[in-house]
């Protein structure tokens, strides 16, 4: 099955912003995800197949949203407190079983659901009971402490679009409905590799020269925060047969690929000649941020691929900011606008106009309560270290040239994006 026009990833050869490249690929690729039926319970984080349209009323029945008495506006004297008799008890899942009748007040306990009748619930804190009589104060609300039927949702509303994020109030919200189940899209099942000859995988030796495989761990890791299913295929050496073999590999057992490293112009990079000789096609993409060029997308037997470059802060900036709208998408999911909070700079830094970077930060608040960023850890895309702790992302535009402590700057929490 192919699922991608031949030339999906190319575009214009000139550096591209975030937002503009990722739009462009997501009008070109489709939901590769099914949908399929899976119990409430086990539906959190999967990505909602079908509006989720309300089929009743919630609460379905007026009920009282206090404990007090439920009493007809009209039966009470205007500007003077009014005694009634007590003539039955309502509470949550026990209905009083008939209409209430003028002239009596009726007891009722939140939740519960009001009778035909009474139009109003006093709070019992407000209320002076005697034996079976209540005086209730004059000047109520018609209506006050009354929850009508269909107040949260009313039958035939769409209270859940498909492509929703299924978090607990979305479940709640199915549950208070009555379902049992819900139509998600299945699992993305995304394959990830790493290249390059100098890594070996944590647990064995290295010799001189050799290092550890960070990349496909930290991206395993970001793929099931995701709620991708991740097939590990391990390191793949720089050798064009062995890469050719993986991708293949992979493709005919993933919905896409995330790889990391081998996909800048050296000469070490095989990803590119590796692809095109399994018959797929690659995409260099002169992204404009920094860290992060470069990022190549490509397909091999119509499955998407996603090469991010082998420095580890700069896999997971791209992971973030590109392989994860695209691979949202493939899922199922809504887009979800990526939110830029105003901070105070805490730091000064000059950037190179023209492009966008992305610093990594943490959050301090300062003595009149506004929240200053200050750099975490060392500058340079190599440096994992710095991202470990780090809170968040401070973004700076592409017109931007220095950054002044005081300025206002925009940042993104990684918890919106982990
Ligand atoms: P590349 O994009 O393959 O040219 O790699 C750029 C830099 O990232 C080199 O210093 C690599 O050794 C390093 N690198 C590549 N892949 C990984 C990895 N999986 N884990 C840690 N470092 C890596
Ligand atoms: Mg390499």
């Amino acid at each position: 099955m192919s699922r991608l026009a031949d030339d999906c990833f190319a575009l214009a050869d000139r550096l591209l912003s975030v937002e503009e490249a990722v739009t462009e690929f997501r009008s070109r690729l489709a939901v590769v995800a099914e949908a399929e039926t899976v119990p409430l319970a086990a539906a959190e984080n999967r990505y909602l197949a079908e509006d989720l349209v309300a089929d009743r009323s919630v609460p379905p029945h007026a009920n009282a949203a206090v404990d007090g008495y439920a009493v007809h506006v009209d039966d009470l004297a205007p500007g003077a407190p009014t005694t009634l008799p007590v003539n039955g008890r309502a509470a949550a899942g026990h209905p009083l079983g008939r209409s209430g009748r003028r002239g009596e007040a009726i007891r009722i306990l939140t939740g519960a659901p009001l009778p035909t009748g009474p139009d109003t619930v006093v709070m019992q804190e407000d209320c002076m009971v005697s034996g079976d009589r209540v005086t209730v104060p004059a000047g109520l609300r018609r209506g006050a402490h009354v929850r009508p039927a269909g107040d949260d949702i009313r039958a035939g509303d769409t209270v859940l679009t498909a492509g929703r994020r299924l978090g607990p109030a979305e479940i709640g919200l199915a549950a208070s409905l009555g379902r049992p189940a819900l139509p998600v899209r299945r699992t993305l099942r995304v394959a990830v590799l790493s290249t390059g000859d100098e890594l070996r995988a944590p647990g064995t030796s290295v010799a001189e020269g050799q290092i550890y495989d960070a990349n496909r761990y930290l991206l395993m890791a970001l793929l099931r925060r995701l709620g991708c299913d991740v097939a590990d295929h391990g390191i793949v050496p720089d050798r064009a047969d062995a890469v050719r073999s993986a991708l293949t590999d992979a493709a005919a057992d993933a919905d896409a690929i995330v790889t990391s490293g081998g996909v800048s112009v050296g000469d070490e990079d095989h990803v590119k000649a590796a692809l095109e000789a399994a018959g797929g096609r690659l995409h260099h993409w002169r992204l404009a941020i920094k860290p992060g060029k470069p990022v190549a997308l490509g397909q091999i037997s119509g499955v998407p691929l996603l090469g991010l470059p082998g420095n580890p802060v700069a896999a997971m900036v791209t992971f973030l900011l590109v392989a994860r709208p695209l691979l949202l998408h493939l899922a199922g999911a809504e887009p979800v606008p990526l939110r830029r909070f105003p901070v105070t700079a805490g730091f000064g830094h000059g950037k190179k106009p023209g492009r966008r970077e992305f610093l990594r930060a943490v959050l301090e608040t300062d003595p009149s309560g506004a929240l200053v960023a200050h750099r975490h850890g060392r500058e340079g895309a190599g440096m994992l270290s710095s991202l470990a702790g780090a809170e968040g992302l401070v973004e700076l535009p592409e017109d931007v040239a220095a950054v002044a402590p005081g300025d206002p700057v925009a940042y993104i929490p990684l918890s919106a994006l982990i």
